[in-house]
């Protein structure tokens, strides 16, 4: 027998430490950045070994084109089976006791396909789309001119007042009516605030559009009736699954009946080729584990935890953008402390701790520099975290922002970052 003949079963069984010493070192490295770093950037998450026991599963050898029950391939008896899981639990866990009222696409690579998918089902390049600026807290995929959203439509925005830091609804009713937009866009990527889908809805009627809310980064809130849900308000709803929602890496759609067919069409053939079926069964594991109670308690936790957190980062003479938070996440303007976000976000690198800098509404600055920090609390809450923590966090953060060049200060609270993270393994 020639070697290159068994060659090839020798390449498949190989361990990822000995077939790639670099690649295994980088994930090894990634496992302990993971596991000694306070995680508070407020997209981010830890999955459950359930759900990375899918994604790493040979579910990625499979071509699967098409939806369940009408692939362009064969063979995909299990894929469906996942896919579907996905699909039923997806409809129960965001319309409990009427799954028939929404429609749902799993197969979306991320939340922003989720949402160029929506676009293309329902505008025709050149239509006038409303969504939130981004200097304000929406995200790119709402209108950013980089972005094909910002390309291919006419993008008007809404913001928030500078009195309350909360959205101005009568600046939005006046733009929609001022603008005729064929679709509204809901939901930001910084705003800590409750959305009032009501009025959204109210406003998208006043004027004959759309409404399509994004919930990427407060699904798992909506999941469990911590933040209102969008279902009944919005024609179309998009995600994230990998924010609060605690899954893999991914985006979905949600949407009345009547637009099934379109979105579905938008998603495949419209953007995507084949779906990432071990990612679509990571999801199914998600959903599974937003159904149960723990979860529930889990965004609680998540909740009461950023409440304490933005009021002990208040307590240190931080001032928090809109006076508080609602969901997950706050924004902290370091205006008073005289700093930028560029500068207190490699300070507290360096003590271990990983926020964002962001850019607060009506920032004097460049978002390069921006002068805010964006916190969150899914991932440290995720590890067991709770106020007690909470507390002692946002005391170091007032420590390091206090001296952030002082390379001994940063030492000390990396020093008890890293004892801290080990009272709350994670895998
Ligand atoms: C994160 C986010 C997205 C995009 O998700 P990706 O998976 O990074 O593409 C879209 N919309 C909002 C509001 C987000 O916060």
């Amino acid at each position: 027998m020639s070697t290159t003949v068994t060659s090839h079963p020798g390449l498949l069984q190989r361990s990822l430490h000995e077939a790639d010493p670099e690649v295994a070192a980088a994930v090894d490295a990634e496992i302990a950045r993971q596991r000694d770093h306070l995680e508070l950037i407020a997209s981010e998450n830890f999955t459950s070994r359930a759900v990375l026991e899918a994604v790493g599963s040979v579910l990625t050898n499979k071509y699967a084109e098409g939806y369940p029950g009408r692939r362009y391939y064969g063979g995909c008896v299990n894929v469906d089976t996942a896919e579907s899981l996905a699909i039923a639990r997806a409809r129960q866990l965001f319309s409990p006791g009427n799954p028939d009222a929404i429609h749902a696409n799993v197969q979306p690579h991320s939340g922003s396909q989720a949402n160029t998918a929506v676009y293309l089902a329902c505008l025709k390049p050149g239509d006038t789309f409303l969504g939130m600026s981004l200097a304000m807290g929406g995200h790119l995929t709402h209108g950013h001119p980089l972005s094909i959203s910002g390309k291919q439509y006419r993008v008007v925005s809404y913001g928030v007042t500078r009195e309350t830091e909360t959205i101005d609804y009568d600046e939005l009713a006046r733009v929609a009516e001022a603008e005729r937009p064929k679709l509204i866009v809901a939901g930001a990527s910084a705003y800590p605030r409750t959305l009032d889908f009501p009025r959204f809805r109210q406003v998208a009627d006043a004027v004959g559009a759309l409404l399509m809310v994004d919930m990427a980064h407060i699904a798992g809130l909506v999941a469990t009736g911590l933040h209102p849900s969008p279902v009944g308000h919005a024609h179309f709803i998009t995600t994230t699954t990998h924010k609060t929602l605690r899954g893999p890496r991914g985006g979905m759609v949600l949407c009345v009946p009547e637009w099934a067919k379109e979105i579905d069409k938008a998603v495949f053939p419209g953007l995507q080729g084949g779906p990432l079926e071990h990612v679509i069964a990571g999801k199914a594991v998600s959903f599974r584990e937003a159904l149960e109670p723990e979860f529930s308690a889990y965004q609680k936790a998540v909740v009461e935890n950023a409440k304490v957190f933005a009021e002990a980062m208040a307590s240190h003479g931080f001032r928090i953008v809109s006076g508080g938070t609602d969901n997950h996440l706050f924004l902290v303007d370091l205006g008073p402390k005289k700093l930028t976000g560029k500068v207190a976000e490699k300070a507290l690198d360096k003590a271990g701790i990983t926020v964002n800098k962001n850019a607060i509404p009506f920032d004097p600055n460049p978002p390069l520099v921006t002068s805010g920090l964006r916190i969150g609390t899914p991932a440290v809450t995720t590890r067991g975290m709770g106020p007690a923590e909470m507390r002692t966090i946002a005391a170091w953060i007032e420590e390091v922002l206090a001296s952030p060049e002082d390379e001994a200060v940063l030492a000390s609270v990396k020093a008890r970052v890293k004892e801290l993270t080990k009272a709350f393994p994670l895998y």
